[in-house]
């Protein structure tokens, strides 16, 4: 069925202020029950997973708090916000006008929105328990020069690099997100080629996701993102498998 064995559903877990793709609290018990429920009616056709994509702002905001909920698979933990000096959250992946607006009145360039972006991860790595780190370099979308200085800038790449290894120390697997590339634009997956091939270098699992809000998406991509993993020389991408992650050959 759709051409997959297995699907997960991984709806954005509620944030303590408004936005217009986060659930709301009051629709975690139907979102735990429709999951459950296709579960149940696909039985042996379609393994079906539950899942949450949530987000980490220090001081406050972290996956833990929904890692209780029953019935959950896994957690993705991703980056949306950075707390910025000024006190304001600064939405990353968010409306370009806002997200200069708000960097402006803070005074920051585009390289301390990398290292602080860059650690946000870490950070969250470090205090948090999630199984997937979601869509590590999305910032780029509002940072048009984020590949040059990614690939230039020694104290930026320090700070991938204890990302990297917080991810290996903590078993973590790392989204190799399609989305961007069939909806915005994005000319490659999140992460792109300088982080996948550090990956590589350190030989860290990965797992591919379409990050689909829909069911004609749910497998957007896959098969060329493979075959670009392959032609890098990823060997294998890791899926789930109801208690573990497990490497499939590539
Ligand atoms: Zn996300």
């Amino acid at each position: 069925m759709l051409g997959m064995d297995s699907i997960g559903f991984s709806d954005h877990a509620p944030l303590p202020f408004p936005t217009s793709w986060a659930m709301k609290e009051e629709g975690i018990g139907d979102y735990l029950k429709e999951v459950v429920d296709a579960k149940i009616k696909f039985d042996k056709s379609l393994k079906v997973y539950c899942g949450f994509e949530a987000d980490f702002i220090k001081g406050g905001v972290t996956p833990d708090r929904w890692r209780v909920l029953p019935g959950l698979d896994y957690m993705i933990g991703s980056i949306h916000f950075l707390l910025m000096p000024d006190g304001q959250l600064l939405e990353v992946t968010g409306d370009r006008q806002n997200f200069e607006l708000i960097r402006n009145q803070n005074n920051l360039e585009d390289k301390e929105l990398m290292l602080l972006y860059f650690q946000a991860n870490a950070d969250m790595l470090e205090d948090a328990n999630v199984d997937v780190l979601g869509h590590l370099d999305k910032m780029k979308i509002n940072i048009p020069n984020f590949n040059e200085i990614l690939a230039s800038d020694k104290d930026v790449q320090k700070v991938l690099d204890s990302v990297l290894h917080l991810c290996d120390r903590e078993d973590v697997v790392i989204e190799v997100n399609t989305r961007g590339q069939y909806k915005s634009n994005s000319k490659e997956s999140y992460p792109g080629p300088f982080i996948l091939n550090r990956i590589l270098e350190e030989e860290l699992n990965i797992c591919i996701s379409s990050d689909a809000h829909g069911i004609n998406e749910s497998r957007m991509l896959f098969d060329e993102t493979k075959e670009m993993l392959k032609a890098t020389g990823h060997k294998y991408i890791f899926t789930f498998d109801g208690y573990d992650w497990v490497p499939e050959k590539l």
